[in-house]
């Protein structure tokens, strides 16, 4: 057999605007691309490491970089590939969504299929994704707002300061449902449950991470005492961290890069489901091949948030269609991305 070939890249993401959250301020991304080739046929991924889960670039190109070598022959042996991946690279996360992809993409383009149909999800019933609003001057965040067309639903991301006024900025300008994520940004209980009722009579409809994390407790507290949804993100990182969170959240916001690509994602899906979580998919900042590989699983989600290519200037891929907040998946074979890679 003609042994597979992995490569990578990294590539630099110039963003529309600033991205600011609650912990950092971005105005370029560093992710990294990979491509496996094998009989004829190519799959791509990508890897979009986060700090905040200890990985950057270097550190993905090094992780892919010593498992090259190491991977079997034949790309068809998904399973067994990936979870000789997770084995070697168990702090990688976004390096193992990246080989998760690519062989899912070869796969696909191997078959003749589009990958909704390998993994048997629905291209009809694909959610609405909200667009994420990053903080900033409100005058921009209000243009933000406004460029973000006639999807139903915009996510506020808050958690530094001045969250009230850039709510009551936001609600000057659209009467759009909103949700916010502070990103673990308020580290006080009380002063999470007097925003969440206050940003309640704005009309918000769902928070996502308002507290650090490792506090399950204090979420537990926030909770029993309002009545918004709360969503965990940066609590709900692997399928193990599901049954934890039980109490604490009433869903967790999946992505590929923090799970570690299609099967963990759909494993923490599985997961939520069996615990009566709702559930989420969310993104990092990525090209089209990583917004697209997890919008092809996008219609087990309940509400979804794939806008991330949308942030990048020059994204170098075109796949999935955002229009109007409804997600159209491509029917090309595999995860149906065309570009230069
Ligand atoms: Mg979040």
């Amino acid at each position: 057999m003609i042994p597979s070939r992995l490569e990578h890249k990294t590539v630099e993401l110039r963003l529309r605007h600033a991205w600011t959250i609650s912990r950092n301020s971005s105005r370029e991304k560093r992710n990294v691309l990979t491509r496996l080739r094998h009989a004829g046929f190519e799959g791509w991924g990508e890897a979009a490491p986060n700090p905040r889960y200890g990985e950057d670039a270097e550190s993905v190109s090094a992780a892919l970089q010593a498992l090259a070598p190491e991977l079997p022959d034949d790309p068809g042996r998904l399973d067994a590939i990936l979870d000789r991946v997770e084995t070697a690279l168990p702090s990688s996360p976004s390096a193992r969504a990246a080989v998760d992809i690519a062989l899912h993409d070869w796969a696909g383009r191997m078959s003749g299929q589009p990958l909704y149909r390998l993994l048997g999800t629905d291209p009809g019933r694909t959610p609405a994704t909200a667009q994420s609003i990053g903080i900033d001057a409100i005058p921009v965040m209000q243009e933000k707002v406004r460029e973000a067309g006639d999807v139903p639903v915009l996510k506020i991301k808050v958690g530094l300061k001045d969250d009230r006024a850039i709510l009551e900025g936001i609600r000057a300008v659209t009467g759009k449902p909103l949700w916010v994520d502070a990103n673990e940004g308020w580290a006080d209980p009380e002063q999470a449950v007097e925003m969440i009722r206050w940003m309640q009579g704005m009309g918000v409809v769902l928070v996502e991470q308002p507290m650090p994390a490792a506090d399950l407790e204090g979420a537990r507290l926030v909770r029993g005492r309002v009545d918004l949804p709360l969503f965990a993100d940066e609590a709900a990182v692997s399928p193990a961290d599901v049954p934890r969170l039980l109490g604490a959240y009433d869903g967790i916001n999946v992505k590929l890069q923090k799970s570690g690509g299609l099967r963990a994602a759909r494993r923490m899906i599985d997961a939520a489901r069996e615990s009566g979580l709702k559930v989420m998919l969310g993104c990092m900042i990525e090209t089209s091949i990583g917004i697209t590989a997890a919008a092809h699983l996008s219609p087990l989600a309940d509400l979804a948030d794939l806008d991330g290519h949308l942030l990048i200037e020059n994204d170098p891929f075109d796949g999935v269609q955002v229009r109007d907040g409804l997600i159209i998946l491509p029917d090309r074979p595999g995860l149906g991305v065309a570009g230069e890679w």
